[in-house]
C-alpha cells in the first residue's frame, strides 16, 4: 500500500491539481485567470518535468491528477504532458478541465495519451451571451468538442456552468436538460472572489446558490454529498445529474479538501484561497533527488491550515 499525505488536521491529500499554462484563447468576464503572471517559455515545465512530479507525488499516494490552465489544450504538446503522467503508475483518475474550444481536434489523441475525463466549461447555450461571457464567438466548437470528447470516450464528461445573475441564471433549466442528453453531469459553480476576478465582476454578477439549491431538493428523487467535497448531487426524475459547487470560503468544504495545486511555474500551491508557494520546479532543474522533491510535498501538506479564513469574507461585498 502506498503512504497517504496526511496534513496537520487528519485529511489525507491525494489530489494534484496541475495548471499547465496560464495562456488562454477565451477571456472570460469572471476568470481568476487574468491577474496571472503569463508564463514564459523556460518558465513552463515540460511534460517530461510534470512527469516526474506525478511520479513523486503518486509514490507520495496522490492518484488522482487534474489538468487545468488557463486553457491547458493550448499548449501544442498536451498530448505528450497527458502521456507523461498516465505513464505513471499508480494515478487513478487523470483528467483535464478545459474550455472545450479545441476538443473537436484533440479529444482522441488526448485519450489516446490516457486522459480519462473532462470537464468542459459551459455557460449558456445562446451563442451571443457566449461570445459577451468568452469573449469568443465559438460556442459551436465547444459543442463539437463535446460530441468529440464523449465519442473519444472523455466520461463521465462533466460541465461546468458558472452562475451569473441576469447572464445565465435563468438558462440552467436548458443546461440540466442539455446535459442529461448528453449523459453529462452538470455542475452549477457559485461565483468566486478569487484573487485576480477583475474588479466589480463579482457585485455585478455573483448570484447564490440557495434558491436553485430549494428548486433541486423539491424536484430530486435522491441527494447525495460526495466525500471528496462538500457537493450535494441531485438525481432529477428524467435522469439528469446536477452538482452544485460551493464558494470556497465555506468551511465544510475547506474540512474535505484533499488537494494540493502546481502552479504553471511550478510553485505547490497549499490553497486556491491563499497566496503561499513552495517552490518545486527550481530545485527540481537544480538536480534534486525524488526524496528532496517529496520533502518539498510534505512540508506543502504539513502547513496546510484547518481552513480557509480570510480577513474579510471574500464573498460578500
Ligand atoms: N480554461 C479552462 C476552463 O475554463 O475550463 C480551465 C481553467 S478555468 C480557471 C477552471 C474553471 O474555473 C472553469 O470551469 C471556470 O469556469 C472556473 N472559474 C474561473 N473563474 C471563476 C470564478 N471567478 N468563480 C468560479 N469559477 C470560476
Ligand atoms: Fe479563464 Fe478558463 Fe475562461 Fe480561459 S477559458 S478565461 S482560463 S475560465
Amino acid at each position: 500500500m502506498r503512504p497517504m499525505l496526511v496534513d496537520r488536521f487528519g485529511r489525507p491529500v491525494d489530489g494534484l491539481r496541475i495548471s499547465v499554462t496560464n495562456a488562454c484563447n477565451f477571456a472570460c468576464i469572471y476568470c481568476h485567470m487574468e491577474g496571472a503572471q503569463p508564463t514564459g517559455r523556460e518558465e513552463q515545465m515540460s511534460p517530461e518535468e510534470i512527469g516526474r512530479i506525478a511520479k513523486v507525488a503518486s509514490e507520495l499516494g496522490i492518484t488522482k491528477i487534474k489538468l487545468t490552465g488557463g486553457e491547458p489544450t493550448v499548449r501544442p504538446d498536451i498530448a505528450d504532458v497527458v502521456a507523461s503522467i498516465s505513464a505513471v503508475e499508480g494515478i487513478k483518475d487523470l483528467s483535464m478541465t478545459t474550455n472545450g474550444s479545441m476538443l473537436a481536434d484533440l479529444a482522441y489523441e488526448l485519450a489516446d495519451a490516457g486522459l480519462m475525463r473532462v470537464n468542459v466549461s459551459l455557460d449558456t447555450l445562446d451563442p451571443g451571451k457566449f461570445k459577451f461571457i468568452t469573449g469568443r464567438d465559438c460556442l459551436a466548437d465547444v459543442l463539437d468538442g463535446i460530441e468529440a470528447a464523449l465519442d473519444a470516450g472523455l466520461r463521465p464528461l462533466k460541465l461546468n456552468m458558472v452562475l451569473l445573475k441576469g447572464l445565465n441564471d435563468r438558462e440552467v433549466w436548458r443546461l440540466v436538460d442539455f446535459a442529461r442528453s448528453r449523459k453529462a453531469v452538470l455542475q452549477v459553480i457559485e461565483l468566486v472572489r478569487a484573487p485576480g476576478v477583475p474588479e466589480g465582476v463579482f457585485e455585478r454578477y455573483h448570484a447564490p446558490l440557495k434558491d436553485l439549491e430549494a428548486q433541486l431538493v423539491l424536484r430530486a428523487i435522491r441527494v447525495v454529498r460526495r466525500e471528496l467535497q462538500d457537493r450535494p448531487k441531485f438525481f432529477l426524475p428524467n435522469g439528469a445529474e446536477v452538482e452544485l459547487v460551493g464558494p470556497v470560503h465555506n468551511t465544510a468544504f475547506c474540512a474535505k479538501c484533499r488537494r494540493l495545486r502546481l502552479t504553471a511555474n511550478g510553485k505547490l500551491k497549499l490553497c486556491l484561497m491563499r497566496p503561499e508557494t513552495l517552490d518545486l520546479i527550481g530545485p527540481l532543474r537544480s538536480g534534486a533527488s525524488d526524496e528532496e522533491l517529496k520533502a518539498i510535498f510534505r512540508k506543502a501538506v504539513a502547513m496546510r491550515e484547518p481552513f480557509y479564513k480570510p480577513a474579510k469574507d471574500p464573498n460578500r461585498p
